[in-house]
């Protein structure tokens, strides 16, 4: 039977040392802050705007939320990401997506400043991503590989599979299991035969969206389990991509949901803006 890979601790003690940071920054005479954006009714966005909110009070970063309504015009959102981007006493600002029909996601995600932009959306931050030469990473991403890491897991030599191409988790993902000197094999959804890969991964990596998708006959034995799928079962609760009880009866180590990626996800937000802080601290001073 598999050890659960506990994010909700993990992520709690590391924003014990977050919060430690952001302390010393603040002696030092920065005060980190996040803006978040938000545009629209999207009930679950303003969930997440909130918990971001609750994530920053919790470890002592400043935080200002701009709600805007869902006829918001672009050009209107394109003045407060560059009013934003002039300001020196915000070092993170992250549009919370999806946005209301009529503005493009990536588009305007574009327009926020490189160093300010925690959420490594950017062209510049992705790129600087494949060189492995980066500041910012997916908080995703960043939260699966602080996992692997914690736990004592070692990424070096392993077979990686990772099962979603997406542009915030599946390509970032890949990306990062590489560099870390593993041989990442990327699935998705025109995979021909895709248990036969999974069963070769000694860590796989599911980021899918359906709900119980990965089987434990398509599991290794031994291997690493990282689920960062959240889906609402038959039953009305939240699972992830992988069928818990059979994937664990396989695995080494499993991630559950909830309680896995999630929490580290968000602890990585705090992450990016307390290092955006630290590399642009004191300019507010200036
Ligand atoms: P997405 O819809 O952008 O991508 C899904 C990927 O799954 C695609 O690349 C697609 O090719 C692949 N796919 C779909 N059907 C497939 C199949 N039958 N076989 C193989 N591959 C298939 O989704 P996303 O934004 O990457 O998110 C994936 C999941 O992760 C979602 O459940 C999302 O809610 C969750 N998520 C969780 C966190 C977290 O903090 N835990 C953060 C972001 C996303």
């Amino acid at each position: 039977m598999a050890t659960i890979l506990d994010g909700k601790s993990l992520a709690a003690k590391l924003k014990e040392e977050i919060k430690a940071e952001v302390s010393l920054l603040k002696s030092g005479g920065t005060e980190p802050k996040l803006a978040v954006i938000l545009v629209g009714d999207d009930p679950a966005s303003h969930v997440y705007v909130r918990n971001k909110k609750r994530d920053c009070e919790d470890v002592g970063i400043l935080s200002e939320s701009i709600t805007l309504p869902a006829n918001t015009e672009k050009c209107e959102l394109i003045d407060i990401i560059k009013s934003l981007n002039n300001d020196a006493s915000v070092h993170g600002i992250l549009v919370q997506l999806p946005l209301p029909h009529g503005l493009d996601g990536t588009e305007i995600t574009q327009l926020i400043a490189p160093e300010k932009d925690v959420d490594a959306f950017s062209y510049y931050n992705v790129g600087r991503i494949m060189t492995g030469d980066y500041s910012f990473v997916p908080c995703t991403p960043a939260g699966c590989m602080e996992l692997i890491k914690l736990s004592g897991i070692s990424v070096e030599g392993k077979n990686c599979v990772v099962i979603g191409r997406s542009n915030i988790v599946g390509k970032p993902m890949a990306m990062l299991l590489m560099q870390a000197n593993g041989t990442v094999t990327v699935c998705h959804s025109r995979t021909k035969n895709l248990a036969e890969i999974t069963r070769g991964a000694d860590i796989l990596v599911s980021a899918i969206g359906k709900a119980g998708f990965v089987t434990g006959d398509m599991v290794k034995d031994g291997a690493v389990v990282i689920d960062v799928g959240i889906n609402r079962g038959e039953d009305g609760k939240l699972c992830g991509d992988c069928d818990f009880d059979s994937c664990a009866a396989k695995a080494s180590f499993i991630t559950p949901v909830p309680g896995g990626v999630g929490p580290m996800t968000r602890v990585m937000l705090l992450k990016n803006t307390v290092n955006a802080a630290k590399v642009q601290g004191g300019k507010e001073n200036a």
